[in-house]
């Protein structure tokens, strides 16, 4: 499968309001897509639809083959194989860590108690929180609450990563550890689209960055074409309020 995601025409409506006027998307296999924009632009609804925690108004999306605006299609096993982060984390806060990360393998029955556990560890070591397996998430610090959230989107192995402005909660000492691990997934070959106003890391982790403005696309391109010379006069000023 080299297209991991085809977008197609994608129209969003919120009642009258018109949020995503037609995009037309494609992400390959191992890419790591950038999304920016300013707010109200339309970013998070974009991300939404792809798993279809949105109900789409038009358009098609195809995720690993399968058309989720087809009825037919069982979202809940696309969804299995998509990670979601969301900037305000959304742990279970009655839950340790381990419990956080293991609850949805275990309930969905991609593994046994034990085997989540294991992966448990393992995912806890790789971001770097093996000692707080424990821990309830009150406990946590922002930076490690996200590190959780993509240790526990990861348990279930996803084939693709959508992170919706993962560190703008965060206090800027934290940061850097969030978008470490993020890296991290990229360079191991995770399929990403990051909505994100970190030009830095967009610039050096993005394969493609994607601007979007008003429910569209204005200019995508690599990261030197957009964020280093921008064609279109919407990018250009939208990049000198954030860079
Ligand atoms: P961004 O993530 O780029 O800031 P959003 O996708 O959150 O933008 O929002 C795009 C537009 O859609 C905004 O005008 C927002 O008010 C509107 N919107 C988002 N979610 C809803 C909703 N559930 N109901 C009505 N309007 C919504
Ligand atoms: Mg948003």
């Amino acid at each position: 499968m080299e297209n991991k995601v085809i977008v197609k025409g994608l129209v969003k409506n919120f009642g009258n309001l018109e949020v995503l006027k037609g995009m037309d998307v494609e992400v390959k296999d191992g890419e790591v897509v950038c999304l920016i924009g300013p707010s109200g632009s339309g970013k998070s609804t974009f991300l939404r639809c792809l798993n279809r925690l949105e109900s789409i108004t038009g358009g098609q999306v195809i995720i690993d083959g399968y058309d989720i605006t087809d009825k037919n299609t069982d979202i809940n096993k696309v969804r299995e194989n998509i990670g979601m982060v969301f900037q305000h984390f959304n742990l279970f806060p009655h839950k340790t860590v381990m419990e956080n990360i293991t609850m949805a393998p275990v309930e969905l029955k991609k593994m046994t108690q034990e085997q989540a556990e294991a992966v448990g560890e393992s995912l806890l070591k790789e971001v770097g929180l093996a000692e707080k397996a424990d821990v309830y998430p009150a406990q946590l610090s922002g930076g490690q609450k996200q590190r959780v959230a993509i240790a526990r989107a990861l348990a279930m192995h996803p084939d693709i990563m959508l992170f919706d402005e993962p560190t703008s909660a965060l206090d800027p000492e934290m940061v850097g550890e969030v978008l470490n691990v993020m890296k991290t997934l990229a360079k191991q070959g995770m399929t990403m689209v990051v909505v994100t106003h970190e030009m830095g890391f967009a610039r050096e982790v993005a394969d493609r960055i994607i601007f979007m403005d008003g429910g569209y696309i204005v200019e995508e391109g690599t990261p030197e074409e957009v964020l280093g010379h921008p064609k279109e006069e919407r990018t250009i000023n939208f990049l000198n309020q954030v860079l």
